[in-house]
């Protein structure tokens, strides 16, 4: 018989908080111990998280006033900063909103500053020896943002849409890229990234100097689109409005207008489209890709 891995919650000390934009959008990093003692034993915690998987927390939750098990795509990787779990989160401001509140309220920096926790989920196997970061899925699939294997993303185009903190599992991505020299060989060849992120107002702009200056220092291998679609500085040199434009014309067969899209990557045709946001986006997106002709190699995406 196989023994399924036990779920087991850790605590995990908050050692980072970041904020955006007060109220709206927090960075996180969540530490997770060397090692954790399960009935007696040492155990090491191991992190073999993929890039684009997302971890599992345990975050108090504001409207029901107690902790909630809720997942977060780790924004960091674990090859450059093991057991240490990086992430955005963003207030949803939906009725039922619960922990995506709390994690912008002083309590949380209050838990910060006081060497405070947050429990995230490992798996423990009794007849292991180890206990494992639990990650969501570790399938490449239509429904999964997790990397493809190293001989595959090495030589792909790919052409990623984030909205808001969806911008989580491919900054998880570069980063892991970045450290593998983008996949190039002898300085030739290697993935080329085209990045393009959608936020309300510049506040909400995430990692945003880093990625100017990633996209300057590699632009045979990366390139950076932030779009503002509230609010925007007079000078603002990038997009405004939003990149995904649906024209209804009644209710019956709504147009997808992709050309902003376009215009930053004319041949959709020969990318591998991925998506993170929500579901009707993602939606109008597939349909302006079938409306244009410009279905892709692949379409990947998460919706949350
Ligand atoms: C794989 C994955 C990765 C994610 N990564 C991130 C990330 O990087 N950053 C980020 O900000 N968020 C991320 N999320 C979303 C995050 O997990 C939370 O869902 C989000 O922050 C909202 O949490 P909440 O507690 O405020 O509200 P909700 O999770 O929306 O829940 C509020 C309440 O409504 C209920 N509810 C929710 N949906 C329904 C429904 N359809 N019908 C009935 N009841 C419902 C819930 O049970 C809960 O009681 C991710 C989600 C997934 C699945």
């Amino acid at each position: 018989m196989i023994n399924r891995p036990r779920e087991l919650f850790v605590p995990a000390t908050i050692t980072d908080v970041y904020t955006y934009d007060p109220g709206e959008v927090r960075r996180v990093a969540l530490t997770l111990p060397e090692t954790f003692e399960v009935d007696g034993r040492s155990l090491p915690v191991r992190d073999r998280m993929l890039p684009g998987a997302a971890f599992l927390a345990k975050p108090f939750g504001v409207r029901r006033q107690k902790y909630r098990r809720r997942m977060y795509t780790r924004s960091n990787c674990a090859d450059e900063s093991p057991r240490v779990l990086e992430t955005i989160i963003n207030d949803t401001h939906k009725e039922k909103s619960d922990t995506s509140p709390w994690w912008q309220t002083d309590d949380l920096v209050q838990r910060y500053c006081t060497g405070g926790s947050i429990d995230v989920c490992v798996n423990y196997d009794e007849t292991g020896s180890e206990l494992v970061v639990y990650q969501n899925t570790q399938t490449v699939d239509p429904t999964t943002l997790i990397l493809e294997a190293d001989h595959e993303w090495r030589t792909m185009r790919i052409v990623a849409v984030a909205l808001s903190t969806g911008i989580t599992p491919f900054l998880s991505y570069l980063r892991y890229m970045k450290a593998g020299a983008f996949g190039a060989v002898d300085g030739t060849g290697g993935v080329h990234v085209t990045l393009v992120v959608s936020v309300k107002n510049p506040r909400q702009l995430m990692e945003h100097q880093a990625l100017l200056d990633l996209a300057r220092e590699s632009p045979q291998h990366f390139s950076y689109y932030p779009v503002l679609t509230r609010e925007w500085p007079e000078d603002w040199p990038h997009g405004k409005g939003r990149i995904i434009q649906v024209q209804t014309n009644g209710d019956q067969n709504p147009r997808v207008n992709l050309e902003p899209l376009m215009e930053l990557e004319p041949n959709l045709r020969q990318c591998h489209v991925r998506f993170c946001g929500n579901e009707r986006a993602k939606d109008q997106l597939i349909l302006g890709l079938q409306q244009a002709q410009q279905v892709p190699l692949s379409f990947r995406s998460e919706t949350w």
